[in-house]
C-alpha cells in the first residue's frame, strides 16, 4: 500500500464571517469524521476565516459542509424582502415554488450563497 504522503494540500471547503460561525462548521465536521482546521482568511476575502479540511473525503466533506450551511441557515429566509420582491433585482417572486430562481436575474434564491448574502446584507440595491 502507498504512504500516504504528508497533507500538504490545502482544500477550503467554505470560508466563515466569525470564528463562532466558524467553530460551528467545525464541530459540524468533527461529528461527521472529518477533521478541518481553521485560518485566517487572506486578507482580500470577503470572511474572516478559512476552513481546511485536514482529514477526510473531500467530496463527503464538501456534502457535509452544505448540511451545516443549510442547518445554520434554516433561519435564515430565501433572498427575498417582505414582499417577496427579490433581493438582488426587485422582481416580485411571490407563488414561485422553492427553490427559486429569480426569472429577472437569474440568481438563485434559495442557495446558501444567496441567504447568507441576504443575511449579512451584502447584496448591492
Ligand atoms: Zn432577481
Amino acid at each position: 500500500m502507498p504512504s500516504r504522503e504528508p497533507n500538504s494540500s490545502r482544500i477550503v471547503l467554505t470560508t466563515a464571517p466569525n470564528a463562532s460561525i466558524a467553530a460551528q462548521i467545525i464541530y459540524g465536521l468533527e461529528l461527521r469524521g472529518i477533521n478541518a482546521t481553521l485560518c485566517d482568511a487572506p486578507p482580500r476575502e470577503r470572511d474572516s476565516y478559512q476552513i481546511l479540511l485536514s482529514d477526510g473525503d473531500e467530496v463527503i466533506a464538501r456534502s457535509a459542509i452544505e448540511v451545516i450551511w443549510d442547518a445554520m441557515l434554516e433561519t435564515m429566509p430565501r433572498a427575498v424582502d417582505r414582499f417577496s420582491n427579490c433581493l438582488f433585482c426587485g422582481y416580485n417572486t411571490q407563488g414561485l415554488a422553492p427553490p427559486v430562481t429569480c426569472p429577472e436575474c437569474g440568481h438563485n434564491l434559495d442557495s446558501i450563497e444567496s441567504r447568507r448574502a441576504a443575511s449579512e446584507g451584502r447584496i448591492p440595491r
